[in-house]
């Protein structure tokens, strides 16, 4: 018997902007997020939401691509090619010819 992996359904509503001047919850954001941002080689991600996208471009990034189903879930990893998160695995130990391990999104919730 195989559990469906529940974890995967989620709502959008924890996938808000991290926009944060001053980091407290009086000056964060908080949209809907339509962006996920990795900042670079040690796999620091943020979500953003358009609005500041817009101020993110304004600084050097690694990659984005638009926020996905599995964007900031625990255990995701950053799939380059595939512009987009997936829980590593799920997906990935469904993908035979993975070469190697994607990189594991650092931060989040811990
Ligand atoms: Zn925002
Ligand atoms: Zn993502």
């Amino acid at each position: 018997m195989i559990t469906p992996p529940l974890g995967r359904v989620l709502t959008s509503a924890s996938q808000g902007c991290g926009f944060s001047p001053d980091d407290t919850d009086a000056t964060t954001c908080f949209e809907p997020a339509t962006w996920h941002i990795c900042w670079g080689a040690n796999m620091d991600a943020s979500l953003a939401c358009a609005t500041h996208m817009d101020v993110a471009q304004t600084f050097a990034y690694l990659d984005r691509h638009e926020v996905g189903p599995d964007c900031d879930m625990p255990g995701a990893a950053w799939d380059f090619d595939g512009k987009r998160c997936i829980v590593v695995g799920i997906e990935q130990a469904a993908t035979e010819h993975a070469e190697q391990p994607l990189p594991i999104i650092s931060g989040g919730a811990s």
